[in-house]
């Protein structure tokens, strides 16, 4: 029978292991079991650390996962369980299977199980191996030699939990809420380990008894987890609980078909939340786009495409496991980076600010982000007004080869690009350069050094002249910037401030002007 809760609500959880940080795969079963269980009323997503495996579980890796979960804007109810607490409760559950018959002490060592596979491989090349208890087994005398200290496993009695059941099809057909009836060949199991030889239950023991203890409706995970199930199945008839409804979510891939894995970080690729956070990805971005990875609110836009775009309330009001598709999910990078930008360049300026503050207060380890931190409440108001359209990610504003790197760069640091040089510095009669020479003093003299002033000054200058703005306003840009692309020329000097854009000039007029001046010399 699934389980139903008296009121009916759905209770939800999502289950990491603290051996890694949380990665987009992992944070995708997550928001999909907080949707689920935030979309209906009354509700419940609550998280269960894994963390049975002592060895490879660090209790700083849970903390980073809750704050990741956190930065995601997924609130769980209650506090989270951790099952290292929790082994009595395990044991309970193993002693009530041996006394029932359904599970009992196997003693094989590891270097027998090795030869009872080979031995199984050279019977039926290609086939598993499966263990079960051997028909002539003597009971009473193997709960003796345990109970003595034999070192030993206790495995699951398949055969006896079978034979509890109506039909096979109770164990090996799963009946998922999204990929619809998955039957398993009555072989897919065997009698497999439910407590190890140290005494650590497995995770098929702790999942269905803790899936149990915590009320949950709707198990949610990875596709990887499908094979899985049939065994959590059996526990459930072996211990006679209740089955939660179970929602295999769809593997995710790299645009090359592979499977999206930890390894890919490895290669320097984006895997873990925190890896986006440093990225500078907006959480809710994040949130958008991973929901994407699976579900689609199947809904159109005025012009025919599919509704991509949400927020965290669209997500809520519209979530349900029948729009969660079975086919693999892309992991697009381009995509989520378009998300970003659109995004930045959309938040009202105060929230940019704030985004990008923490942000550097986070990630500010270079002297760069330090630099633009130190700017001055006005100048970097203008850095970011500037930056804010220009830039794909909140990194974007410190990177090196950001659109931000002109004000942070001091006076010498930065390089002149040639094409830019040679078509607006040294080309026409007059040339660049020598627009440079008049505008120079013009620029230093001004009395107020802000955008309007100063875009009010070269417009004069150039209506003075007869010129269009760009033989004016381009040679500056090249000057202060070394490329010919800034944010309007205003808010690019201002940004750069009076001292600073005077001393870039007379940098530029030195170096270039005098190369010129010297090239034309050698010439004639
Ligand atoms: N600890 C398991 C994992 O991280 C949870 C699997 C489950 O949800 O049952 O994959």
């Amino acid at each position: 029978m699934p389980r139903a809760n008296a009121n009916g609500a759905v209770v939800t959880r999502f289950a990491p292991s603290p051996t890694g940080h949380l990665h987009a795969g992992g944070a995708r079963t997550a928001l999909f079991n907080w949707a689920l269980a935030r979309s209906q009323p009354g509700g419940r997503f609550l998280l269960r650390m894994e963390d049975t495996d002592r060895a490879r579980s660090q209790a700083a890796l849970a903390e980073s996962i809750l704050a990741d979960l956190r930065w995601l804007g997924l609130d769980w109810d209650g506090e989270p369980v951790f099952q290292s607490a929790r082994t009595p409760h395990y044991q309970r559950a193993i002693a009530e299977l041996l006394a029932a018959d359904l599970a009992y002490p196997a003693f094989e060592t590891p270097g027998e199980l090795d030869a009872m596979r080979g031995k199984a491989r050279e019977h039926s090349p290609g086939g598993g191996f499966s263990y079960h208890r051997p028909p002539n087994w003597d009971r009473a005398a193997a709960l003796a030699k345990a109970e003595a200290g034999a070192p030993h496993v206790i495995r699951l009695h398949l055969a006896a939990v079978l034979a509890l059941c109506g039909a096979e099809r109770e164990i090996f057909a799963v009946e998922d809420q999204v990929l619809g009836t998955v039957e398993f060949a009555a072989d897919a199991l065997d009698d497999f380990v439910l407590q190890r030889q140290d005494g650590g239950v497995t995770y098929h023991l702790a999942v269905v008894v803790d899936d149990d203890a915590q009320g949950v409706t709707h198990v949610l995970r990875g596709q990887e987890h499908l094979a899985n199930t049939p065994r959590h199945q059996a526990l459930q008839r072996a211990l006679n609980l209740p089955r939660p409804h179970y929602a295999h979510l769809p593997v995710i891939q790299n645009p090359d078909g592979s499977k999206m894995s930890k390894r890919d970080r490895e290669k320097g690729i984006a895997v873990d939340i925190e890896d986006f956070r440093r990225q500078g990805v907006l959480p809710e971005v994040l949130l958008n786009f991973l929901a994407l990875l699976g579900y689609s609110p199947g809904e159109k836009l005025p012009d025919g495409r599919d509704l991509e775009r949400f927020n965290r309330e669209h997500l809520l009001r519209h979530f349900s496991l029948a729009r969660v598709g079975r086919g693999n999910a892309r992991f697009d990078r381009s995509k989520l980076a378009a998300f970003n930008q659109d995004s930045i360049a959309a938040l009202p300026p105060a929230e940019f600010k704030a985004h990008w503050t923490t942000w550097c207060n986070r990630y500010a380890e270079d002297a760069w982000s330090a630099q633009a931190q130190k700017m001055g409440e006005a100048r970097r108001a203008l850095f970011l007004q500037a930056l804010q359209p220009r830039s794909k990610s909140l990194a974007d504003l410190t990177a090196l080869d950001g659109p931000g790197a002109f004000a942070l760069l001091k006076t010498h640091e930065f390089a002149y690009d040639e094409k830019a040089v040679s078509k607006w510095l040294r080309r026409g009669e007059p040339s660049g350069l020598e627009r440079l020479r008049e505008l120079r003093p013009l620029l230093a003299e001004l009395a107020h050094f802000d955008p309007e002033s100063i875009e009010a000054a070269v417009a004069g200058f150039c209506e003075a002249r007869g010129i269009g703005l760009g033989k004016a306003a381009q040679p500056l840009r090249v000057a202060v910037t070394g490329g010919a692309s800034s944010p309007p020329l205003g808010i690019t000097l201002a940004i750069l401030g009076q001292t600073e854009t005077t001393a870039r000039l007379d940098r530029c007029l030195a170096e270039i002007g005098g190369a010129q001046n010297s090239a034309r010399k050698d010439s004639a």
